[in-house]
């Protein structure tokens, strides 16, 4: 039995669930209570089942299992939901050995050192005379005592060795410890403090536990800001600070901001914008956006408005770029609608700041105006070709060579439709002309770029098990509820069959073969008996006489007859569940893109079925093409994006 299943089979998921904050009654085999995934508490939408130890929600359609839930709830990744459940029961992750004990007693007591220095430096910051710089400072940036206490922000005194003597004299820390934790420098007249004259932010991973500090000079000591060195606690790469205080909003809006310093996260949070972080250098590492990622899909960037600020952004952007790319999956990519986004699930949007000022200035001044520029973040692709196009006279061949030369290898990031639209833009912007573009693209070396890339990349510790397959009848029941929704949906807007239809025929038509196989309307979609019958229905139904909104909708439900009305009804319901009406579209295609997906792939699952049963090269042959077909038609259809209302679409075709 290997630790995964261990820890499987000494944990429940009522137990564990229960007793992280959501309460559960029994209702029938399974649990219920309200989601913590999603803000609701009217329906109580979230079920475990004991049977398959794993949960549901029919809100959000959040599923999985113990670590998914201790993933998600907790922010962690998998190896920090498998301590975390392997602490709970009771089972050591490996025989540690003297070192590793040793290592783990040092990390534990830097730990412990950081809270106690914390604690010390937010005493003096409020309490002592010789904090009055640091209070002075504190009162300038409009930051309030509840800030202070959320934030535990703190004041170093002007002083050599007061937090020294502090730790070492009274509190009995050992030389060595107070220096490997960062707070002192070792001296020919022995350690003396690493922070003087400095506000003090203590640096929280996203458990809350202090793992360094950074440090806001108040005199004229260089550098402005000092951190915490690289400590066996703190890798300055890859903290996000503020991240234990916003990871709950960051879900709740399904949103991340980020910002470039300490007093904008503060300032942000004090204004009840919760759901912003800051990195604590400018540039935007893999390890921060893999940590957001955890907990939302969407990452919008609000760096500084200077030159130095926009250099910065364009290199966390790259950064991100090769990150997702690092990964394998990463591709930028665009809709119609012209979004940019990395198809690792993130999408990236700039915040534009009015020039010269920071966002906690902004922030703080007008909070609507922030809420407004934060709703008008633009997609990325638009801010690279704005940026690096600024200054430039396109009229000038040499400086249209220039963009040309920065843009190029952007649009060669894009996909074929994205790829087309930018083209268009650029042709726009530069004034080249798009055949001109279009060849430049393709003189691109495509395999130099991949070896340059290479070269930048570090190898990457291997994948996490996976976690264990769901249960059969949770996930058919997912997808009834899949195609109850995309009904819902096609019954309340007419335009949604028409999207659907048209949707299908281009899969149908993009791979003839395999698209013979299914059929391009609706009703191809539908296979709970039930579904169909309405459907039918409503095709009957003559056009004029169709409902054409909430009310004629229920009108019309009321003339189908039993057991029809009823199931229309709760077909309905879960529309009301809806935040807006403006993506019914986009959500009844991606319900359409599961339906088909999962189609096609139990066809291919009859094929293997099939195959194992024959011993007739050429009939072996034959069905090996069409599993071949269905694959490559199984393959067009994209993974759809996490939404913010159906932030799990894609767990319900499992691994499919
Ligand atoms: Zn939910």
């Amino acid at each position: 039995m290997n630790v995964i299943d261990e820890i499987k089979a000494n944990i429940d998921i009522v137990d564990l669930i229960n007793s992280m904050g959501v309460g559960l009654r029994r209702s029938g085999r399974s649990f219920v209570g309200f989601c913590p995934f999603h803000p609701n508490s009217r329906t109580p939408a979230f079920h475990v089942y004991p049977d398959t130890q794993s949960f549901y929600c029919f809100g959000c359609h959040a599923s999985g299992t113990a670590f998914d839930f201790v993933m998600r709830k907790q922010g962690l990744d998998f190896k920090g939901a498998l301590e975390l459940l392997a602490e709970r029961a009771g089972i050591r992750l490996e025989p540690k050995n003297d070192a590793q004990r040793q290592e783990d007693a040092r990390r534990a007591r830097l730990l412990e050192i950081n809270g106690v220095a914390a604690r010390y430096f937010n005493y003096v910051l409020l309490n002592l005379s010789r904090g009055a710089a640091g209070r002075e400072y504190v009162a300038r940036r409009g930051i309030n005592q509840e800030a202070i206490d959320a934030f535990q922000i703190g004041y170093s005194l002007d002083d050599w060795g007061h937090l020294f003597t502090y730790l070492h004299d009274k509190k009995g820390y050992s030389v060595e410890d107070i220096i490997a934790a960062g707070l002192a420098i070792p001296g020919e007249r022995g350690p003396y403090d690493r922070f003087r004259n400095r506000l003090i932010f203590p640096i929280r991973n996203v458990r809350g536990e202090v793992i360094g500090f950074g440090g806001r000079a108040l005199g004229d000591a260089q550098p402005k800001y000092l951190n915490t060195p690289e400590t066996p606690l703190f890798k300055k790469s890859e903290v996000l600070y503020g991240l234990d205080l916003a990871r709950d909003a960051i879900r709740t809006a399904n949103r991340a901001i980020v910002v470039e310093g300490y007093v904008d996260v503060i300032t942000a949070h004090q204004h009840g914008f919760r759901n912003v972080v800051a990195p604590l250098g400018t540039a935007l590492s893999k390890a921060h956006i893999n940590q957001l990622k955890r907990l939302t899909d969407a990452v919008y960037l609000a760096l500084d408005a200077d030159a130095a600020g926009q250099k910065a952004t364009l290199r966390g952007l790259e950064t991100i770029r090769t990150a997702t790319e690092e990964e394998g999956e990463g591709r930028m990519v665009t809709t119609a609608q012209g979004i940019v986004r990395l198809e690792n699930d993130v999408t990236i949007r700039i915040i534009r700041l009015p020039a010269g000022r920071d966002p906690d200035e902004v922030i703080a001044a007008d909070p609507a105006l922030w809420q407004q520029l934060v709703e008008q973040a633009a997609p990325v692709m638009d801010f690279y070709l704005e940026a690096y196009t600024a200054g430039l006279d396109m009229h000038d061949p040499a400086q249209q060579r220039l963009a040309l030369e920065r843009i190029i290898p952007l649009l060669s990031e894009l996909d074929g439709a994205a790829q087309r639209v930018y083209v268009a833009r650029v042709e726009q912007l530069t004034g080249m002309r798009s055949e001109l573009i279009v060849d430049l693209l393709r003189a691109r070396v495509q395999p130099a770029r991949r070896n340059e890339r290479a070269r930048r990349t570090t190898p990457s510790p291997p994948p996490p098990p996976a976690p264990a397959p769901v249960a059969a009848a949770p996930l058919d029941e997912r997808r009834r509820k899949t195609e109850a929704y995309l009904l819902a949906l096609a019954l309340r807007y007419p335009s949604v069959n028409v999207a659907i239809e048209k949707l299908l025929e281009e899969y149908n038509a993009r791979r003839r073969e395999a698209g013979e196989l299914f059929g391009a309307g609706l009703e191809d979609l539908l296979e709970e008996p039930l579904h169909q019958a309405i459907w039918r229905a409503y095709l009957a139904t003559p056009l004029e006489l169709r409902p054409t909104d909430a009310e004629s909708l229920q009108a019309w439900v009321e003339t189908l007859g039993e057991p029809l009305t009823s199931e229309a009804k709760a077909l309905i319901a879960t529309l009301n569940r809806r935040p807006d009406d403006v993506r019914y579209r986009h959500e009844a295609e991606q319900c359409a893109r599961i339906l088909r997906k999962a189609q096609v792939m139990a066809r291919i699952h009859r094929y293997n079925e099939r195959l194992r049963e024959l011993d007739n090269e050429e009939e072996i042959q034959r069905i090996l093409h069409h599993i071949r077909e269905l694959g490559a038609y199984a393959e067009q259809i994209t993974q759809p994006r996490r939404s913010s209302t159906f932030p799990d679409l894609r767990d319900l075709l499992g691994q499919g």
